[in-house]
């Protein structure tokens, strides 16, 4: 049984326009208002995107009677547009990074709890069917035990993108963008992350004060097996393929396109007896995984896809490498 929810947007964003409201038509749930800091804007975007109501007043939307609200705002306000919307009662869809510090997350993280309402965190890879193979793999033992995990999610930022995301003001930079998705998959197959170290630069020719090149390598605590992970992430590379690597004692699996928003991807199984694809069922829409599982979660049933919870933990990963970067220093988690 699907739940209809009725959203509010807080974030008259791109996400939400491409991915997230097509998302939630397609599941037959309504999306009857968005909040833009600019009154003009929040017009402009209800009207183009078939909403019937659009307001610079937060209080007012929270109004409303809605069910949930999903926020994709700068990276500066998820929190105090999610606090302020579990205090309104509703649930909450937050767009990663959850907040910019891990005292925020973990403050949303109880508000949540504390109010019963769902906080889930809109990370679109850990249910793609590359990932989930992988980790139904490792579970299985058909690589026996894991060693190490590659990840290259270097990317070309869209021309369209290139505005806040540079920069560090409203919480942009690859760290909190690309490197937090990246723990989003690492995290669940492997544990805890136990140290991070990161080597940051500027390539682009665009402005901005972030690195917008990042290798970081994890370390994380596999039931006492430590494993190490390596990621390459950034918004300079026009001509790779994403890809997700796991090494194990018995064998490695090698994901192609891995790291995509789109139900897509290849998965090999290299072992003693040789090479094989292994069979991935694509097709199913990323977006309306997260919102299907949130739309249950929301009626008692089952948990979301990522947590708030889970969000906090991605972040912890994030802003970890950031640290570093600044730093110089390898940063201890636990
Ligand atoms: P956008 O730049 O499109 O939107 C962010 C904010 O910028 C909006 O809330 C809006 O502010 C403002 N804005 C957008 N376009 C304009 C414009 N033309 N003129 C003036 N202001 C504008 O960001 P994204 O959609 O790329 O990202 C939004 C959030 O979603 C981020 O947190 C990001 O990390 C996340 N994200 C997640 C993805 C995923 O797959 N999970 C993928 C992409 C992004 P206002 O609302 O005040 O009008």
């Amino acid at each position: 049984m699907t739940t209809a929810l009725r959203w509010a947007l807080i974030g008259a964003s791109d996400i939400a326009s491409t991915r997230v409201v097509p998302a939630m038509r397609a599941l037959g749930h309504s999306v009857d208002a968005v909040y833009s800091g600019s009154a003009e804007r929040a017009q402009r975007y209800a009207a183009d995107n078939g909403i019937a109501f659009g307001s610079s007043d937060l209080a007012e939307l929270l109004a409303l009677d809605i069910d949930a609200v999903y926020v994709s705002s700068h990276n500066d306000l998820h929190h105090s547009q999610a606090i302020a919307a579990i205090a309104a009662g509703k649930h909450v869809l937050c767009e990663k990074p959850l907040a910019l510090s891990i005292d925020d997350a973990e403050n949303m993280v109880a508000a949540a709890d504390e109010a019963g309402v769902v906080l889930a965190v809109n990370h679109h890879l850990p249910f793609s069917p590359v990932h989930q193979r992988v980790r139904e793999l490792v579970q299985s033992g058909a690589i026996g035990k894991v060693l190490s995990v590659r990840i290259g999610h270097a990317v070309l930022l869209p021309e369209r993108l290139r505005g806040w995301r540079t920069g560090g003001a409203r919480g942009g930079g690859v760290a909190l963008d690309i490197t937090c998705h990246d723990a989003s998959v690492l995290n669940p197959l492997l544990g805890r992350a136990r140290r991070v170290t990161a080597l940051g630069v500027k390539q682009g020719p665009w402005a901005g004060d972030t690195a917008d090149a990042i290798m970081t390598v994890i370390e994380y605590d596999n039931d006492g097996d430590a494993v190490i992970a390596q990621t390459h992430d950034a918004f300079t590379i026009a001509f790779d393929t994403t890809s997700f690597t796991v090494h194990g004692s018995e064998g490695s699996l090698f994901g192609r396109n891995a790291m995509t928003q789109d139900s897509a991807g290849t998965l090999e199984l290299v072992d003693e007896s040789g090479r094989s694809e292994v069979p991935l069922e694509l097709g199913r829409n990323l977006y309306e995984i997260i919102l299907t599982a949130f739309a249950a979660a929301t009626r008692g049933e089952g948990a979301p896809t990522v947590s708030g919870r889970d969000g906090v933990e991605t972040l912890r990963v994030a802003l970890a490498a950031q640290e570093s970067i600044t730093t110089g220093q390898t940063i201890h988690l636990c």
